[in-house]
């Protein structure tokens, strides 16, 4: 089949896509939340209803009953990227355990740790608020492409053995037996507190424990301004405003609160495709007993995953619009998703002439360059951003979140003490090197491993400034 008959039948398989996020789509509408009216007082104001946003919030009441905690977002809760991921949940909270050897390297033991912990009070969180979002723990799997990526993978896989991880290594056979694809020639399977999650079920559940554990929640309440009163923070949003004693900032790619903060995180766009359902006789042909979240070992990577029907969720090509834009009208059209599509059917040939899809969308990754959560701190510490997850926020941010309100509260913990809570990211260049920076920055990555050349000296630029383009 010639390229342009893999375009054309990869514009059919899109033609009844819906572009927009099946994780909600799926769902029952639910009512927001009233937003705010009139003016009132807080003693934590949390900003942006995404996963961080709702952690935080949720934490900080069941830390401190007594706290007055409000929670404001733009539009409706899960609008962000929490709406919009594939949602493979790992135990690492700062970005995979080769990006956490990579940027905080004697850290490693601790942070995997806490990961680990993380993850046992995520359960025990869901539990108790019975909260019910499609968990499975098949775990999540690293598969080299080709030959090429084998080396990535045993260095993955001697990470996790060094750490503590239940990981198994995967020859060619070994990987084919869980998942036939003929491009996965090895793998490392982590097995234990990872795998996938419902993030729009999640996201609900969140929000009702945490208007339940008395959190009062103003959707449709965009953060407008802040500044310093004798009395507090003052936000003013378009109907009212709000004295808060603390602010916790978790707009994400919107870097909404503070005009300093998108000087770290630049605003990137990740995009997926789902398929319909798969037949019995469909799901025979891939395999995929065990259900795990996989990712690959290319540069411009793809990750992959089935949902609770037997979907394949299929994610990646990274993109990036001028401004930080959030919600680019591009995204709402076949054209950015056929590259998408091509490398899905790389993946699974066997599925090509009978797969249509029923979703495709984007969602925006608050990249950093070290793609983990950050804290920035303002008016004297008094308001706190935490975000920047990058591309791993769905479990991390309940761990980010905690963080950012000990940061917030002053709290002399251990955690608070180590390096990721007391450094920064990288500044990222503003517009428009940004924008003309990324668009180079796309396009070698689109064509690095096959055509290498300068693309290969673009990217080790990139990477000294602290991006990690090849992990
Ligand atoms: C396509 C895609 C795939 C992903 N896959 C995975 C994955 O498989 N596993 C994983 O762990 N992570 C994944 N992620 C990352 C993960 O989704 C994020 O890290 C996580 O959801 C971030 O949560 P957050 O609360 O920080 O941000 P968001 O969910 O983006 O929330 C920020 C909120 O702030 C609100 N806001 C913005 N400005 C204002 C304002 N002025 N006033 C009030 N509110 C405001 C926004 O409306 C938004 O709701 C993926 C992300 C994307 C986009």
């Amino acid at each position: 089949m010639t390229d342009d008959d893999t375009t054309i039948k990869a514009q059919q398989a899109l033609a009844d896509a819906r572009f927009t996020t099946y994780w909600l789509d799926s769902l029952a509408s639910v009512d927001d939340e009233a937003p705010l009216q009139q003016d009132i007082q807080c003693d934590l104001l949390v900003v942006g209803g995404g996963f961080c946003g709702l952690w935080a919030a949720l934490q900080a009441r069941e830390q401190n009953p007594e706290r007055r905690v409000v929670l404001i977002e733009a539009k409706s809760v899960a609008n962000g990227a929490s709406g919009r991921p594939a949602a493979i949940m790992s135990t690492s909270v700062m970005h995979g355990i080769d990006n956490t050897e990579r940027i905080f390297p004697d850290d490693v033991a601790e942070l995997e740790r806490l990961g680990r912990e993380n993850m046992d009070g995520f359960r025990d969180t869901l539990e108790r608020y019975h909260i019910d979002c499609d968990l499975e723990w098949g775990g999540e799997m690293k598969v080299s492409i080709g030959d090429e990526g084998l080396q990535t993978v045993e260095e993955e896989y001697q990470l996790y053995l060094k750490y503590g991880h239940e990981a198994v290594k995967l020859d060619r056979e070994a990987v084919q037996a869980e998942i036939h694809s003929p491009i996965f020639h090895g793998g490392t399977w982590s097995k234990k507190r990872c795998g996938t999650v419902h993030p729009g079920k999640l996201v609900r559940g969140l929000k009702r424990a945490a208007l339940e554990c008395g959190v009062q929640i103003c959707e449709n309440t965009p953060l407008l301004t802040t500044r310093r009163t004798a009395d507090g923070i003052e936000v003013a949003t378009p109907r009212a405003r709000i004295t808060a004693r603390k602010v916790l900032l978790a707009t994400n790619a919107w870097a909404a609160g503070h005009p300093h903060i998108s000087r770290r995180v630049a605003a990137i766009r990740d995009r997926i495709v789902v398929t319909a359902p798969l037949s019995d006789a469909q799901m025979a042909k891939i395999g995929w007993q065990h259900r795990q979240g996989i990712y690959d070992t290319r540069t411009q990577l793809n990750y992959m995953r089935l949902t609770a029907d037997n979907r394949i969720l299929f994610g990646g090509r990274l993109d990036y619009f001028y401004g930080n834009n959030t919600d680019p009208a591009i995204d709402k059209t076949p054209q950015p998703f056929i590259r998408l599509v091509k490398s899905f059917y790389r993946t699974f040939p066997q599925l090509v002439d009978e797969i249509r899809f029923d979703y495709a969308w984007s969602g925006p990754i608050g990249l950093t360059t070290r793609m983990a959560v950050h804290y920035q701190s303002y008016y004297d510490g008094d308001m706190v951003f935490a975000g920047g997850y990058s591309g791993f926020g769905v479990t991390a941010s309940r761990f980010g979140a905690r963080v950012g309100l000990a940061i917030l509260d002053e709290q002399d913990i251990p955690e608070t003490r180590m390096q990721f809570a007391r450094t920064l990211p990288n500044y990222i260049p503003p517009e428009p090197f940004r924008w003309i920076g990324a668009r180079i920055t796309m396009y070698a990555l689109d064509t690095l491993d096959e055509k290498g050349g300068w693309r290969k000296l673009w990217v080790a630029m990139v990477e000294k400034m602290g991006f990690p383009i090849t992990l």
